[in-house]
């Protein structure tokens, strides 16, 4: 069938006048944001959002403030036009793709702060990424205005961050998070995934694999925190050269429980790690999600 072109939006008024005039028309706004470079995770945000809402916006922005000095900003995968493809056969209604100097006027001076939730996971390894993720989703849902905003829970810490915004700021928004969409061998689906060379893709097929080995642990009973994580290190030091973390924390809070200590019902078990020249990121929530992988490796 073929496509109609999605209108795309590129300043905040133009967007903001778009989602005000579907609620207008009517229309439930739903609202996708993310930095483009659209897989298969990004698409079932989107599908969701427009189960739930009848107008949805989805924003393709790759936010400056978000990365640190020395990470990939200048090198993020960027592939637009088969972004606008991938919106508009998910459901999408609109596109919004702003330039920098829109969203970050030279005057502009105003960041967004969210305490505690990033004081663990990727808070300490990546000063500042929180602040701008706040900062960027604040300025998004304040355009979108009234919606229901869908994110995934690969970025778990970053989900309850912009929950927390939401509430803390009184935006008009519902924010939702969705499991994370897999490779049919376990492996998150993530934009940088794209900087893995076929060696490096090989090995990043122990993430999920280790997971999967602390999600049948705990379904066996297991609590000891540091039983539950050792594995996944051992496993993961053998394929990365560096480890920012393998953590064990409390799934609201997102404190981390020490080594020593039992696990509760549920438990955030959540890893970043360098594999070739890519930071990746996973999760499990333990006593919550399916394992990662259906089988253990041959
Ligand atoms: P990004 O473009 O990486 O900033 O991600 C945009 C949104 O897509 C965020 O809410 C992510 O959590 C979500 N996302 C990224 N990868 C996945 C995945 N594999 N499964 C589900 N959601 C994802």
């Amino acid at each position: 069938m073929p496509q109609v072109p999605l209108p795309v939006h590129d300043t905040p008024k133009a967007f903001q006048d778009a989602c005000e005039k579907a609620r207008r028309d009517g229309h439930s706004v739903g609202f996708v944001p993310t930095m483009g470079a659209l897989h298969a995770g990004h698409l079932a945000l989107v599908a969701e959002a427009r189960r739930r809402c009848s107008f949805v916006a989805v924003s393709i922005f790759v936010n400056p403030t978000q990365f640190g000095p020395g990470e990939d900003l200048s090198r993020y995968p960027r592939t637009f036009e088969r972004d606008l493809d991938g919106c508009a056969r998910a459901g999408a209604a609109c596109v919004f793709a702003p330039d920098a100097t829109s969203m970050y006027p030279p005057d502009e001076c105003t960041r967004v702060r969210v305490d505690r939730l990033t004081d663990s996971l990727c808070g300490p390894v990546r000063p500042g990424h929180f602040e701008g993720v706040a900062t960027i989703v604040a300025k998004l849902f304040a355009l979108a205005g009234p919606c229901v905003a869908v994110f995934g829970r690969k970025d778990f810490q970053q989900l309850r961050v912009i929950e927390r915004m939401a509430r803390d700021l009184f935006f008009p928004v519902e924010v939702v998070g969705l499991p994370t969409v897999r490779e049919p061998d376990g492996l998150a689906m993530s934009s940088r995934n794209a900087y893995l060379s076929a060696d490096d893709r090989r090995q990043a097929a122990q993430i999920p694999l280790a997971l999967s080995q602390a999600v049948r642990a705990f379904q066996a009973g297991e609590r000891s925190v540091a039983r539950l994580a050792r594995p996944v290190r051992e496993r993961l030091a053998r394929i990365s050269s560096s480890i920012d973390y393998v953590q064990v924390a409390d799934p609201l809070t997102l404190v981390p429980w020490a080594d020593d200590e039992s696990a509760g019902e549920r438990a955030l078990l959540a890893i970043a790690a360098r594999v070739g020249p890519a930071r990746l990121i996973d999760n499990v929530v333990l006593g919550e999600d399916p394992a990662p992988c259906l089988e253990e490796e041959a």
